[in-house]
């Protein structure tokens, strides 16, 4: 009897077991899609070394593993946009001192190929003031000096007139002075003249000369993707949920540096896959059809969210929300919601159940903001949300964003809180 008895029991845990989902979300693995795509073998997600394809093809993989059904040939919806790339050589030395790549210098996002060598020209910030300053610079060549300038000085440049600025983009390069951190980003155009930043910190006070190389390739229609799954509705198969985040980050500069992109946005990405194999279990598939996004070229322009609007792969009027992920690597201070202050009763919805099943410390609300790849679709009246951690460290497109030093402290909570939204606006007459 005893021994039957434990049996029965054993028996009917293992029932139970075996109606339950599987875990709300299984951390490791979300650790292990930030790590991969983070990781050296994807070339910082950008046009270099087709990191991005890598990232995609690495997507494609994930996608069909989870079984989402494709709402394109093989997920992947293309197109092209011009950028600016840094696939070779990126070297500064300044006199005796080489400068690292990415670590003690970056390259502006429009900048022009460099291979040169010659003094230094700092700025005289009294042009800003005297017209005679103005004169004395016109007077001076700087074809072959490199000028020096300090971060707050570049915003005070278009205010000069024509002749002078024009007279200090002949100069043979432009070097800006940064204090704090350097932040890159990326451009849609190339500049005739090669611009740096570098940390302030590490520039010698008396630097005479300097010796740049920097191979900076124009890439005027570069093909990228955006990769598109989705999981069809049992009950409203026309009415769409939609999950967003971007998957491309900022890519290299030069042979070794890269920008991993962990918290922006492989955390997004981890999150996006999360809920995929959340909704795909056959426990918890949705009543509406739910689609998954994986966007290209967000730090080129939100140009991969931009394309998707304009072709639609969904009709944009039959999507209930969407949610779009972005930087949901930490979180000891809890999410904001961008359009959280414009869509209120779905603001509403979400502290509720914040509240009910103490997810994350704090939610905040915004208003509007062109930051990330909501932003096209709420422009163009599809509800929708973008929520975001926050919390240290902020390491943010940097050589430092990644994958080991991500905490991730929010992310179980953000999970959490994520499904309950979806699973609540997808319940019929929601
Ligand atoms: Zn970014």
């Amino acid at each position: 009897m005893r021994c039957l008895g434990h049996f029965v029991v054993l028996a009917a845990l293992f029932t139970l077991w075996a109606n339950v989902p599987a875990p709300a979300q299984d951390m490791n693995r979300a650790r292990r899609t930030i790590a991969t795509l983070a990781s050296s073998a994807f070339h910082g997600r950008g046009y270099v070394k087709q990191g991005e394809h890598k990232a995609a093809a690495y997507l494609r993989k994930r996608f069909a593993d989870l079984g989402l059904q494709q709402l394109a040939p093989d997920y992947t919806q293309s197109f092209s946009l011009p950028i600016n790339t840094f696939p070779g050589h990126a070297a500064l030395r300044v006199d005796e001192l080489s400068l690292r790549a990415g670590e003690d210098f970056i390259a502006e996002p429009g900048s022009g190929p460099a291979k040169l060598e010659g003094a230094v020209f700092t700025l005289d910030t009294l042009i800003f003031t005297q017209e005679a300053a103005q004169q004395q610079l016109l007077a001076t060549n700087l074809r072959a000096h490199s000028l020096v300038l300090r971060q707050p000085d570049v915003a005070r440049l278009s205010k000069l007139p024509a002749a002078v600025q024009e007279h200090l983009a002949s100069a043979a390069s432009r070097i800006t002075l940064v204090q704090g951190k350097l932040t890159a980003s990326l451009a849609n155009q190339q500049l005739a003249q090669p611009q740096v930043q570098v940390l302030a910190s590490k520039w010698p006070s008396a630097a005479k000369t300097i010796r740049l190389r920097l191979d900076a390739v124009f890439q005027p229609a570069y093909q990228t993707q955006n990769l598109v799954g989705y999981l069809p509705g049992r009950v409203h198969p026309d009415s769409f949920l939609v999950v967003t985040a971007h998957y491309d980050h900022l890519g290299m500069l030069g042979h070794r540096a890269y920008f991993p992109g962990a918290n922006d946005n492989a955390s997004g990405t981890a999150m996006l896959l999360e809920l995929a194999a959340h909704f795909a279990q056959p426990a918890n598939r949705p009543a509406c059809s739910l689609v998954f996004i994986a966007f290209g070229a967000e730090e080129a322009g939100l140009l991969g969210s931009q394309y998707f609007v304009e072709h639609p792969l969904v009709p944009l009027p039959s999507i209930r929300f969407l949610l779009n992920l972005d930087l949901l690597g930490t979180g000891q201070e809890g999410a904001t919601v961008v359009n959280g202050r414009v869509f209120e009763a779905q603001y509403q919805l979400l502290t509720q159940l914040n509240a009910a099943g103490h997810y994350l410390p704090s939610l905040a609300a915004r208003g509007r903001a062109a930051n990330s790849d909501h932003y096209h679709f709420s422009e163009r009246g599809v509800p929708a949300f973008f929520l975001y951690t926050r919390g240290t460290p902020t390491f943010y497109h940097d050589v430092q964003d990644r994958a080991a030093t991500l905490p991730l402290t929010g992310f179980a909570g953000a999970f959490g809180l994520l499904r309950d939204f979806l699973r609540t606006l997808d319940t019929p007459g929601k």
